[in-house]
């Protein structure tokens, strides 16, 4: 299968990732360590006693994201992994593919590698078709997660496919492996909808998507970042406030609505992506009522080589990775 793929089919993929990024700099605020309980402030009044030292997480960026195009000319939007921030360790990429008009997406990602990291498929509506190399087949619909762990190698076709009312929304978000994992075996996580639990939190609702919220936990596990990932939904005016793990990298990306974040009440509205300071909690407010994705995960901390498909950690790897797919090795391993 391999072998009958171009290396401009290949490169295709990789049209709009940055060329070659090596290194842990766009770090924004997510390996810091965090202060002791001095630092903590008073909470607000709607906050329960038993968490009030905990200190809220807020703001550090907003990202509108940019317009692109990858797989065979996808249109997309790109709000982490970009121009506007390159990374933010353990998290590589985050597409939006949002289009009402079939020619912006029905092309889709034919026949392509990874190595080195996992991707996260997250299907608002609509529908992604996924083959691939170990010979799995499914439909991604509209509620559904995949969290693919490439490990050492696969290579996968992932196409939109509209939903009845003929668009699709969609997400796609990459996570590194450490090193010591980069070569693991390949692993899917396919999620129905309802697998989901959905838990009270605040005043709003939780879609679990992985990790534990009190007693509930995700369906999605054994994923080595640790990660907490929430479809959260707030009627106007609601409150919440959780803890994140305080060494964790997080950010929010609002769906629907409007929210403010912390205690600067920084504004974030929907389609954009905040990127949250280090801290204990998250704490926000729906401006109107909101829907967003809260997605933390530890920081791995080692350096970064990202070529199109592959991430490892030095260009070496890199190479090896490209020789490995082009003879036929990358799965075959
Ligand atoms: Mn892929």
């Amino acid at each position: 299968m391999a072998a009958s793929l171009s290396r401009r089919r290949l490169l295709v993929g990789a049209v709009s990732a940055p060329a070659l990024a090596i290194g842990g700099a766009a770090c924004v605020g997510a390996s810091q360590p965090v202060g002791d309980a001095s630092g903590a402030r008073e909470a607000g009044a709607a906050v329960h006693t038993a968490s009030k030292t905990l200190r809220p997480r807020e703001v550090t960026r907003v990202i509108a994201g940019t317009a692109s195009r990858d797989g065979a000319g996808v249109k997309l939007r790109r709000l982490l992994g970009g121009r506007e921030l390159a990374h933010l360790d353990p998290f590589l990429l985050l597409d939006e593919i949002r289009s009402n008009d079939e020619a912006d997406f029905i092309r889709g990602f034919p026949s392509h590698p990874h190595r080195g990291f996992e991707t996260v498929t997250i299907v608002v509506d609509g529908h992604v078709t996924h083959r691939d190399s170990l010979g799995n087949a499914g439909d991604i619909a509209g509620g559904d997660v995949q969290w693919m762990t490439a490990g050492r190698g696969i290579i996968h076709s992932e196409m939109p496919r509209p939903s009845t009312r003929g668009g699709i929304w969609g997400y796609q978000l990459w996570v590194n492996l450490p090193a010591r994992l980069k070569m693991t075996t390949p692993r899917y996580q396919d999620i129905g909808a309802s697998a989901f639990p959905e838990v009270a939190l605040g005043d709003g609702r939780a879609r679990l998507l992985a990790g534990a919220v009190e007693r509930a936990r995700g369906p999605i596990d054994g994923i080595v970042t640790e990660p907490l990932a929430l479809d959260l939904r707030l009627e106007a005016g609601a409150r919440l406030r959780h803890p994140l793990p305080p060494g964790h990298a997080a950010f929010l990306h609002v769906l629907e609505g409007a929210i403010e974040v912390g205690e600067r009440k920084a504004r974030v509205d929907a389609g954009a992506l905040a990127v949250l300071d280090a801290g204990e909690s998250l704490e926000l407010r729906a401006i109107d009522g909101a829907r967003l994705l809260a997605i933390a995960a530890a920081p791995i901390g080692e350096p970064i080589a990202r070529r199109g498909p592959f991430v490892m950690n030095t260009d070496a790897e890199l190479q090896q990775a490209f020789a490995d797919y082009r003879s036929g090795r990358l799965v075959a391993g």
